[in-house]
């Protein structure tokens, strides 16, 4: 997990996702789901490569202080729900991790960390990395659907759960992949071949956030 000082920084991201256009926000669809963008003008059609990793970041309401420790956002839930929406389904489903950030208490911010350093985790990025380059070639987000069938198969257990989570959630074709690829990728995380229930889990639970995008 990264540290309170990333948290915060994220949480403090002044262009808040939200604030951007929806229509620009959906623009991002095609190149999160293939990789590249197509731009037509007239009769003529170009093709460009638009791979990237989107980090984005929005307040929990209009007021930005939703589930603040001082009770102090007056905003409605309607408006909360509202402002929320303007991330369409659609984009949300293209998102692999949606995680909630909540304000921290003056005396968090001002505890010591104890969390891993950023160099302990880079070490083990770097090594899930290398596990799945001499496994298949690519990063397991580059794994089409034959590519998931083959590498992100869970076991038993972690193929109930998985079954459980969709039928509960109304996941679509694309969750399912997207969570395969993420459980895949925790199981490298922790130097294990075997995808079981706690990471189909763990994806699962990355995806939803605090529940109340879902
Ligand atoms: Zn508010």
């Amino acid at each position: 997990m990264p540290g309170k000082g990333l948290l915060e920084a994220l949480r403090n991201i002044g262009e808040s996702q939200s604030e951007f256009d929806r229509r620009v926000l959906e623009a991002l669809r095609e190149p999160l789901e293939s990789g590249h963008i197509t731009i037509s003008r007239a009769a003529r059609r170009a093709e460009f490569p638009a791979r990237f990793q989107l980090v984005a970041a929005m307040n929990p309401c209009p007021c930005g202080y939703h589930g603040h420790p001082d009770g102090r956002c007056r905003c409605t839930p309607e408006q909360v729900r509202r402002y929320r929406q303007r991330l369409s389904g659609p984009l949300l489903d293209r998102i692999d991790l949606v995680l909630e950030v909540p304000a921290l208490s003056v005396a968090e911010l001002q505890a010591s960390t104890g969390g891993e350093s950023s160099a302990v985790v880079r070490e083990r990025v770097a090594r899930a990395w290398s596990i799945q380059q001499a496994r298949q070639s690519m990063p397991n987000a580059r794994l089409d659907a034959a590519g998931v069938e083959r590498w992100c198969r869970p076991d038993a257990a972690g193929d109930a759960l998985l079954r459980t989570a969709i039928e509960r959630l109304g996941l679509s074709a694309r969750a399912y992949h997207r969570i395969l690829k993420v459980a895949r990728t925790i199981a490298d995380m922790n130097g294990t071949d075997n995808i079981g229930a706690p990471h189909v889990a763990e994806a699962v639970q990355s995806r939803r956030g605090p529940g109340e995008f879902t």
